[in-house]
């Protein structure tokens, strides 16, 4: 039997990644693309359909509406454009989406598909950082299942034995530590983008690689866990581990911890939230423990990484916060990736706007994620240019 699917985000790294495990589970003989998506590169998004078959293609910016109708003429493949071209790939039926959009713009199309009942493999942080309780009640009621795709959280959710949730001790969230973990704060001051997005293990989108390097990646990914697997914000632990063999672990009250592993290849994540709940064959590479030799680990380091001493605070006000210290992360980071703001400067900016905006209520709708994220964006544009 094949699955309907449709991937946000196809043109992008996961995007990518995900066509190349679609045909590692069988092609078209296991799925049918309902829609793909992208965004500026609307030749690359035309191709993808035309090679997968999709039947329909979307260009989130509206301007691109008329070249990709142009590059899809006679193929049948239908073109859509904007967020009404979004929501249309998201009420299409579709058994799996998989979420790949970066940023904000990835929030309203999956959660429309998750309230249509959708399966969700989630790659976009969003979605949980900034509308976390929003996003898993929409999950809950659609009736999908939602399976995360970020590979600390697959780790996490292989691993998490629900039926014992009452001797569950924490979650341990492995970091690689980036390309500065070793340099000084000094150091730190001064490196560029060209730099901090050269990541040691993994190939990713760039903005993914410079939150990397500032460990905002991984202060998303706490906020993540603490909603993914509703846990209080004492139970989310972060270790460094240079290597990114072990992906996470969980320890239960007896002492025990299961750890996921695997080479540094975000396809498994990815294969293992497709085929769910089996396991299929894929071609990543296998792990050599002798070639490896050793695993290493160390605390992180708050002072130069202080994205997660924010983290553990959206986590313990709750609320906003989330949208708020990804709202003006994202404003520093574009200023950053411009030079317009330095490397440290992104969590400065950052905690003066979630201690500006820390009375902000809970969200009741996807508005109210909205305007806390543009309020956030609008202070820390403002502190960006002071
Ligand atoms: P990417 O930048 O390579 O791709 C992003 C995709 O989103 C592209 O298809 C692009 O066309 C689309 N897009 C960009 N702006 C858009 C907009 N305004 N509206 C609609 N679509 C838009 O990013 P990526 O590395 O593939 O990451 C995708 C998501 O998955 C991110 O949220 C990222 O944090 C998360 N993630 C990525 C990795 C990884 O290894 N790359 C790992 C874990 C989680
Ligand atoms: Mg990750």
């Amino acid at each position: 039997m094949t699955r309907r699917i449709a991937v946000f985000g196809a043109t992008g790294s996961i995007g990518i990644n995900t066509l190349d495990v679609i045909g590692q589970l069988g092609g078209s003989s296991a799925f049918e693309i309902t829609a793909l998506t992208g965004h500026a590169n609307v030749e690359k998004l035309a191709r993808q359909a035309i090679d997968h078959r999709a039947a329909m293609a979307v260009t989130a910016d509206e301007s691109r509406y008329g070249d990709l109708k142009d590059a899809l003429a006679g193929t049948g493949i239908t073109a859509a454009a904007g967020a009404s071209g979004l929501d249309e790939a998201a009420s299409m039926q579709n058994d799996i989406v998989m979420a790949a959009i970066v940023g904000t713009a990835g929030l309203a199309p999956t959660l429309k598909a998750a309230a249509a009942g959708a399966d969700i493999a989630l790659a976009n942080k969003e979605c949980l950082v900034s509308a976390g309780p929003l996003f898993m009640d929409a999950v809950q009621r659609g009736g999908g299942t939602l399976i995360p795709v970020d590979s600390e959280h697959s780790a996490i959710f292989q691993v998490f034995e629900e039926h014992q949730r009452r001797a569950l001790d924490r979650v341990i969230i492995t970091a690689s530590g980036g390309p500065f973990r070793t340099k000084t704060l000094e150091e730190m001051r001064h490196v560029d983008a060209a730099t901090a997005r050269a990541h040691p293990n993994w190939s990713m989108g760039l903005k993914i690689s410079i939150d990397s390097a500032s460990m905002f990646n991984k202060a998303l990914e706490m906020i993540e866990a603490q909603h993914l697997f509703r846990l209080t914000p004492d139970q989310v632990e972060v270790v460094v581990h240079p290597q990114s063999i072990i992906h996470s672990m969980v320890g239960y009250a007896d002492g025990s911890i299961l750890a996921q592993l695997g080479a540094p290849d975000m396809r498994t994540a990815i294969g293992y939230a497709l085929a769910y709940p089996e396991r299929r064959p894929l071609a990543v590479e296998r792990l050599d423990f002798a070639k490896l030799a050793r695993l290493d680990f160390e605390a992180p380091d708050e002072t130069r990484f202080p994205a997660l001493k924010l983290a553990r605070r959206a986590m313990e006000r709750g609320g906003l916060q989330g949208a708020v210290l990804n709202g003006a992360k994202e404003v520093a980071l574009e200023a950053f990736i411009e030079g317009r703001c330095g490397f440290l400067e992104m969590a400065d900016i950052t905690e003066a706007v979630m201690d500006a905006l820390d009375d902000l209520k809970t969200a009741t709708s996807i508005d109210d994620i909205y305007a806390a994220d543009g309020e956030a964006r609008r202070r820390a544009a403002e502190l960006v240019n002071a």
